[in-house]
């Protein structure tokens, strides 16, 4: 059996869906296919949630009319049947049903948003599983409610791998014994109740790692629409390459600092299951992409580099550090409790910086942190990684990594914290440079 999970540009045209029958028709039967919304649904039903809370209804229905109009003209280039294009209009006419109570209520919860964000999967899923049937390919149309179980986190569910298990042992084999293919939408789950969670932005391929593991599946295979896992994001850097092989440690870790290609929990479950993870093009089916073992024997090279934007720093400085225990608890006591997670950390004798992302608790932090010591925020930052496994061992790459930066203004520094990464921070206006330099020093050579 094989999972193979198609992003948003995958899906995102008509020639594309077309792509993608041919890749799971190739792949013979045992497929299940997870696929993402069409390119900018879920970003066009984020803005529609922004619109209700700004109370625009106007606008809320105006956008989910270009929700509605993407998935018909899809449906009409594709030939498909009226049941499709009926199933479309019910499905986004529930949604309409909503916009007016919630924009009034003027609070939309995070499980409301859930439901309206999961438009996009539970339509795309559908009109490729009809797609494939209309193609003489029989698939059968699996909700991924069905099987992927989480907690009630909404906007960023738990999977229940247990109940997940429980739930793919029940639901594919019956399916898999009349239809040598199921299609079914990824970055969607539901409580053990049945209400709608998500997995988080770019969760879709969470999902495939999720069931893979729980299926026992021979192959993960995430298509995507660049040639696997490159050696930076191939949009900043158009030299960028495929890096045939990394470790599921390595490839955590670039997913983690930012290489948006793998969503950062993808890795955790097909590691436990030791399901391999292939990283491929739709647009480039006979490229090898890049695969994701478990141990890659003595191969010490640097793999990536990867940058993360819109981070902020904030500097703690406090005397009482000094000798002080319980003092580093007491900052990161203040992070939780506004569950704001810190990526990078430093310290000093006197003073302590790291790294946010998710600024929406920043006031409410600061003045906590301010009773610790002084502060100071700086934004708009960047965070810079150079990965691979066994950097601790490889002398000299300290050296040259700073040695090729010495025109970029370096902020916090953190090496060897895990063996395989370097991260930095940046001013985010140096950061193309930055990335630039580094990758032109370690990879352009052939480094990777
Ligand atoms: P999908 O919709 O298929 O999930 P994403 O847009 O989430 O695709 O991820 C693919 C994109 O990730 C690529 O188009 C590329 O711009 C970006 N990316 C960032 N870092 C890397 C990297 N190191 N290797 C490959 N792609 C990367
Ligand atoms: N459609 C969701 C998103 O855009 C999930 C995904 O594509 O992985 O975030
Ligand atoms: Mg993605």
């Amino acid at each position: 059996m094989l999972v193979l999970k198609f992003g948003g540009t995958s899906v995102g045209t008509a020639d594309a869906v077309r792509r993608v029958e041919r890749i799971v028709r190739d792949a013979g039967p045992g497929a299940l296919a997870i696929v993402s919304a069409f390119s900018g649904v879920t970003n066009t039903l984020t803005r529609t949630l922004e619109l209700m809370r700004r109370g625009d209804t106007a606008g809320a229905f105006a956008a989910l009319d270009g929700v509605e109009a993407r998935h018909r003209a899809m449906i009409a280039e594709l030939g498909l049947s009226v049941p499709t294009a009926r199933f479309t209009t019910e499905t986004i006419d529930r949604v309409r049903g909503l916009i007016p109570a919630l924009t009034a209520l003027g609070d939309i919860t995070p499980r409301a948003a859930d439901t309206i964000l999961a438009t996009g999967e539970t339509l795309s899923s559908r009109i490729v599983a009809d797609h494939f049937a209309a193609q003489g390919l029989d698939a059968a149309h699996l909700d991924a409610r069905e099987v992927i179980i989480t907690d009630a986190s909404f906007g960023a569910a738990q999977p229940d791998t247990a109940l997940i298990e429980e739930a793919v042992r029940e639901k594919l084999p019956p399916l898999f014994a009349r239809h040598p293919a199921i299609v079914t939408g990824g970055y969607i789950g539901a409580t053990p109740q049945g209400v709608t969670t998500t997995l988080g932005r770019g969760g879709s391929d969470y999902s495939a790692a999720l069931l893979a593991a729980a299926a026992g599946a021979d192959e993960c295979q995430i298509w995507t629409d660049v040639d696997g896992i490159m050696t930076c994001d191939p949009r900043i850097i158009p030299a960028a390459r495929t890096v045939p092989r990394l470790t599921y440690d390595e490839a955590a870790e670039l997913a983690f600092f930012g290489a948006k290609v793998l969503h950062p929990l993808t890795i955790f479950p097909a590691v436990r299951k030791g399901v391999p993870v292939v990283i491929r093009n739709t647009f480039q089916p006979a490229h090898a992409g890049t695969r994701v073992i478990a141990h890659n024997g003595n191969d010490r090279r640097l793999k990536a580099i990867a940058f993360q934007r819109g981070i902020t720093v904030l500097h703690i400085r406090s005397n009482r550090m000094l000798g002080a225990h319980g003092f580093l608890a007491a900052v990161f006591d203040v992070f939780r409790d506004h569950r704001t997670p810190v990526d990078l950390v430093t310290t000093s004798e006197v003073s302590i910086s790291v790294t946010i992302d998710d600024t929406t608790r920043l006031d409410a932090i600061t003045a906590d942190l301010r009773r610790l010591g002084d502060i100071r925020v700086e934004e708009g930052r960047a965070i810079v990684s150079l990965i691979g496994d066994g950097m601790r061992e490889t002398a000299g790459i300290g050296a040259r990594f700073f040695s090729t930066l010495r025109t970029v203004n370096v902020g916090m520094v953190s090496v060897g914290a895990s063996e395989v990464n370097i991260s930095i921070v940046v001013a985010d206006k140096d950061l193309e440079r930055a990335v630039g330099l580094l990758h032109n020093e370690f990879f352009d050579g052939g480094a990777a």
